[in-house]
């Protein structure tokens, strides 16, 4: 799934220990006293589940680095790994993410890079990571007991009043489902359906029951069949908490018996987002038209059929759709045949699925929609959207015909399905869903018009390269269990960059990605982050592992791990491996890096040893340098931003495995950097997952170097340092002043990466001093900002412009320009608006200049209404949402109303307008009251947990800088109990709103002397 399709950063952790172990329990009833209704227990309850986390303390001992005569190859020989010369100080043509050859040559200035795997240690002392280390607990009365001593569990009451024969979110082992006949008969005219489920299935162990997953389903009819046995009814309990139901049998099922359940159940079409909903939109005649789709990700196919859902119970689907004869129908397989029934409706039956696949993959669309086509290889490319906007999906058919091809080759395993459908569906929440042979997407996600700029064209190539790679990367091999949802959105994520700077490299993706990893170190530098790889059970954590640290910060470390290894298709060669040896099953972290240690036959290094490091346990590391004489040395601390909440329970060490990259002014290959040296720059090209602090002496000979020539770092290693600076000023170890004394080589620099960090850094204080009132700092700050960038700024067109790095450069100083109110900027904005509404739409204003262009706009009453008016005719939804953000961007804040209500304005928009809404002072309180007050109706539209409403709850809370704000948000959130209190978005709210706090304490007083 992609969360949404662009620089979308939001989210993170909540407490586990109030989620696994202080749950409350739902109306329960100890059965162990009634033994004669108790149910044998079988294998499942009796093993406790073991934790998923893999929390490893490692002994790797005391290596501080050791910086002594060696030089490097024998230093890097002797930390196990080799060491490699890398690209040029100067902007290299390959991307950071790419591997390529070393290049043998060094010029001067030269920059190499030594890649050494440093041990450092670390002390980490950490409430979360004690709690690894309580015993397990289960649902019981009793608490926790011995492992040794099975537990009696304290089983539920069903609907029915009878005991539910299963205590526990997962659901048992013992039977296996190996496929499922699905029909159903949706009717969308009354917006209902019903559905019959035909589930063969296999038992593992003996038992006496069957449980799976069934939510908001009206079961009607129930049979089992045993082996060659007659099929009879059954009763199917239902316990509604865990959305579970359950037969009970009176003899035990015994292992390796087949059988056979069949459901039959009625229900409502979801009137949200997920599991089998109703869309609708308006066609070119201003007809209503509905539709249905379906979004089971993460778990919501329970909503649509009953299953096995969790993504291990893998099985065959054979699936048939009635429809009127107007309508067609898609799903994850090539249609069969269609009969006509005798109600007049057609029925279609599709081929069962030719591959085993988890639940969650399953999809199916009724709708009206027309296709384009192509072949690739022996598959039929098909991209679908409603009729009124085929032209628009040309450039969607095409970039995934090069993908599906680039990605055949790359994983050297043949996309295995017959055909591709790519799905425009014009009501979406995600970004986009992988759907096996089935993908859905948002309209803005797949759909660009002719005149379309090539940065939009990069949001649409993105999801595109995201969602083909999960059909390798989640399909074919699935993560077990959502503690590793990392394995299907890391890859995704990393490969949708790396598979475009191949395939389409005008795109300039690379600076998109290095953004990407920025702003997942601030996610994972707060407390409330958790580790890539943790344990989830409710289903409130299972939506909240859909966030940046699984996306980006997986991504980020799979880069990592990519630029260090020896040889540039070690880590191409390691996934091929993964992907065979786990072709059709599902996998843990640990299978991912032992296969990659299997390929790695020509160094020392340890890929698992490395990589669990990264995995299992949350943050990162800041590397600090000391140079004293000729010595440099390199020490390692967790980067953590609060630490001051955490209780001292007990202290342990851990520590990163660093693939440490350096760049300096030599050629010189030791770790002994003669004084004559002037300066070092650790983590070229930003591969690492870590932050650099050079000390005083090592932060000026940077800042020197660059006042001299910017061009001795590459643009991806200056917006390194502007980043680091920044992190390091939020960490309390460097002075506003020093961060401004960096800032001073920005009027010679003009790369987008470099630029568009500063502006971002800066941009975010502005907002937190105009929020606070700070008028005095707010317009200093301003003639800063304009001091670095107003001659860049002034030096812009406003014609199209090709070049889509230039286009991020060019848009980020305009908004950046026109929200400072410069005339000029002003000016010019105004003027395209009025050519384009004069024109009546058709003069085109430039892609990337549109929401600069319409938010000005919006800010007089006369032209909101023109945009508003403008916002419901115009049919191409990049723009559209364009002029959402214009519209969401003044005092005017009826927009939001609109957005709840759903009928001008999308609610799937609602995450985005409430965003921009708070990013203005007039808005954002207005925007905080409005969650309040909408919050029941908010969790009923976007699930709790899940990606939109940490997104909503990041808008609206991370401008805060004031103890009474802080108050309020912790008042506010405490207040919600069930419906909300212990998201993992909450802990990063009030941390932020604290680190807000902190900052400003910090640093406001020195504002009068420095800025
Ligand atoms: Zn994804």
């Amino acid at each position: 799934i992609q969360s949404y399709p662009k620089n979308y950063r939001a989210n993170l952790p909540r407490n586990m220990i109030e989620n696994s172990m202080f749950e409350e329990e739902p109306d329960v009833v100890d059965l162990a006293k009634d033994s004669t209704t108790f149910p044998a227990l079988d294998p499942d309850e009796v093993v406790y589940e073991p934790r998923s986390s893999r929390l490893l303390v490692r002994g790797l001992g005391e290596n501080e680095m050791d910086e002594d005569e060696e030089d490097c190859e024998s230093s890097a020989r002797l930390l196990g790994m080799s060491f490699m010369n890398r690209s040029s100080a100067h902007r290299s043509t390959s991307s950071p993410y790419t591997r390529q050859s070393p290049p043998r040559s060094c010029s001067r200035p030269s920059a190499r890079t030594l890649v050494v795997c440093v041990l450092f240690l670390v002390i980490v002392v950490s409430m979360t990571m004690v709690l690894y280390f309580l015993p397990e607990c289960t649902f019981t009365k009793s608490g926790c007991r011995k492992q040794t001593t099975p537990a009696e569990p304290v089983y539920p009451i069903s609907t029915n009043g009878e005991m539910f024969p299963w205590a526990q979110l997962r659901l048992p082992q013992s039977i296996q489902p190996l496929s499922y006949e699905l029909t159903l008969n949706p009717d969308l005219d009354k917006m209902t359906f019903t559905g019959t489920t035909v589930i063969t299935m296999t038992v593992r162990h003996d038992t006496k029951r069957i449980v799976l997953h069934s939510a908001n389903l009206n079961i009607t009819k129930a049979t089992f069949k045993l082996g060659d046995g007659k099929a009879t009814d059954v009763t199917v309990l239902e316990y509604k908490p865990r959305q579970q139901i359950a037969v009970k049998f009176s003899e035990e099922l015994k292992a390796g018996q087949q059988c056979v359940l069949t459901l039959n159940y009625s229900a409502n079409l979801s009137h949200t987002y997920d599991g089998f909903y109703n869309s609708s939109y308006s066609d070119k005649d201003g007809n209503k038209r509905v539709l249905a789709a379906t979004q089971f990700e993460p778990l919501s196919a329970r909503k649509a059929f009953p299953c096995f859902d969790e993504p291990s119970f893998k099985a065959t689907f054979q699936i048939k759709i009635s429809r009127k004869p107007d309508y067609m129908t898609l799903s994850n397989m090539p249609k069969a045949k269609t009969t006509s029934l005798p109600s007049g409706l057609q029925l279609d039956e599709f081929e069962k699925t030719s591959v085993k696949m988890s639940t969650y993959l399953v999809a199916f669309v009724v709708a009206n929609f027309t296709p384009i086509s192509k072949n690739v290889s022996e598959t039929l490319v098909s991209v679908y959207s409603v009729p009124e906007k085929k032209e628009h999906t040309e450039y969607a058919l095409d970039t995934a015909c090069k993908l599906l091809e680039f990605y055949n080759s790359f994983f050297e395993i043949v996309y295995p399905l017959k055909k591709l459908d790519l799905v425009a569906i014009p009501d979406f929440l995600a970004g986009a869903m992988e759907n096996w042979g089935l993908i859905t997407f948002r309209e803005t996600s797949l759909l660009v018009g002719k005149q379309s700029s090539l940065l939009e064209k990069q949001v649409v190539a993105s999801v595109i390269a995201h969602e083909l790679a999960h059909q390798w990367f989640g399909n074919l091999v699935t993560m077990s269990w959502w503690n590793d949802l990392w394995l299907n959105e890391g890859f995704a994520t990393y490969m949708q960059y790396m598979s475009l700077q191949t395939v389409l490299p005008k795109l300039d993706i690379g600076n998109l990605f290095l953004d990407v990893r920025f702003r997942a170190l601030e996610k994972d530098a707060l407390n409330s982050s958790h580790a890539v790889s943790t344990e989830v059970n409710t289903p409130e954590q299972v939506e909240e592992m859909f966030d940046s640290v699984s996306y980006e910060k997986g991504a980020s470390i799979l880069l990592m791990l990519n630029a260090s290894l020896p040889g540039d298709q070690q880590f191409r060669k390691g996934i091929i491996q993964y992907l065979n040896q786990f072709s059709g099953l599902n996998t843990d972290t640990d299978n991912l890096w032992n296969s990659l240690t299997q390929v790695d036959t020509h160094s020392h290094q340890n890929v698992s040893e490395m990589m669990s490091s990264w995995t299992s346990q949350k943050g990162f590391p800041l590397v600090t340098v000391d140079r004293k004489g000729d010595q440099v040395t390199l020490t390692q601390e967790h980067f953590l931003l609060t630490s001051d909440n955490l209780i001292m329970f007990c202290t342990f060490h851990s520590l990163w495995h660093i693939p440490v990259t350096y760049i300096n002014d030599t050629c010189s290959l030791t770790l002994k950097v003669p004084q004559s040296i002037k300066w070092l720059k650790l983590n070229h090209g930003n591969t690492g997952f870590y932050i650099v602090h050079y000390g005083d002496d090592g932060w000026a000979a940077l800042i020197d170097a660059l006042i001299n020539n910017v061009n001795v770092l590459t643009p991806e290693d200056r917006a390194s340092l502007i980043h680091n600076m920044f992190a390091l000023s939020r960490l309390g170890r460097v002075s506003f002043r020093q961060v401004l004394s960096l800032l001073n080589y920005m009027t010679n620099e003009t790369e987008t990466p470099p630029v568009t960090e500063a502006l971002l850094q800066l941009n975010n204080i502005y907002r937190l001093l105009d929020k606070r009132q700070e008028t005095d700092f707010v317009s200093r700050m301003k003639v800063r900002i304009l001091s670095y960038f107003g001659s860049l700024m002034r030096n812009q067109t406003w014609d199209e412009e090709i070049s889509v790095s230039k286009q991020e450069l060019r848009s980020a100083l305009l908004e950046t320009a026109c929200n400072l109110n410069v005339d000029s900027c002003i000016r010019q904005a105004k003027a395209l608006f009025k050519k384009y509404v004069e024109s009546n739409g058709t003069a085109h204003i430039p892609g990337d200049l549109q929401r600069v262009v319409f938010t000005v706009a919006a800010q007089s009453e006369e032209s909101w209404s023109t945009l508003l008016e403008k916002y419901s005719k115009v049919s191409y939804d990049a723009e559209k949402r364009k002029m959402l953000q214009g519209l969401a961007s003044t005092q005017d804040t009826r927009i939001l109303k609109e957005g709840l209500q759903g009928n001008i304005i999308q609610t799937q928009e609602l995450p985005l307008v409430i965003n921009t809404v708070s990013s203005s002072f007039s808005g954002y309180l207005f925007a905080w009251d409005f969650i309040q007050e909408n919050w029941n109706q908010l969790i009923e539209k976007f699930p709790v947990g899940s990606f939109s409403i940490q997104k909503i709850i990041k808008s609206t809370t991370s401008q805060f800088s004031t103890q009474a704000h802080l108050n309020q948000v912790q008042g506010f959130f405490s207040s919600l109990k069930e419906r909300g209190s212990q998201m993992r978005s909450v802990q990063e709210a009030l941390e932020t709103i604290r680190l807000n706090q902190r900052w400003m304490d910090r640093n406001l007083p020195s504002f009068n002397e420095w800025l």
